[in-house]
């Protein structure tokens, strides 16, 4: 949501996570302890708060991370690929037909094909993400 490059691990096993982040190239987030017996070579942060929100703001703070907010959205959710932005004609059909009426702009996933559009959501959302990365 933040328009960072990250992936979500569902493979299962912290074994498998280390592999694929050393493989990636990426700092793995987790809460498992055993990441500190694991985690040789790899670039790690054990998450300590229980709080979604808080655990944003501990991440984005210990890793020096500054997200803009231009960039919110900007990555599909389930895959993190970039998205496209596509001329509402290409929509049709792909969105419900309330939701292309009411809509102007749309964005799709290269990757998984997704198409999304600023849903009454979004501005909320943005308002929650704009709190998180404030500093205070
Ligand atoms: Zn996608």
């Amino acid at each position: 949501m933040l328009g960072l490059d990250a992936v979500y691990w569902s493979g299962g096993n912290l074994e498998g996570a280390v592999k694929a982040a050393l493989a990636e190239g990426r700092v793995l987030l987790t809460r498992s302890r055993k990441i500190q017996e694991k985690g040789g070579g790899l670039q790690f942060l054990l998450i300590e708060s229980n709080d979604p929100r808080e655990q944003v703001k501990e991440t984005l703070s210990r890793l020096s991370l500054k997200p803009e907010a231009n960039k919110f959205f900007s990555r599909c959710l389930m895959c993190n690929q970039g998205l496209q932005a596509i001329p509402k004609e290409e929509a049709e059909g792909k969105v419900p037909d309330f939701i292309y009426r009411a809509y102007d702009s749309f964005h799709l996933c290269p990757k998984c094909r997704r198409t999304y559009w600023p849903g009454t959501h979004l501005q909320k959302m943005k308002r929650e993400m704009e709190g998180m990365i404030s500093k205070d």
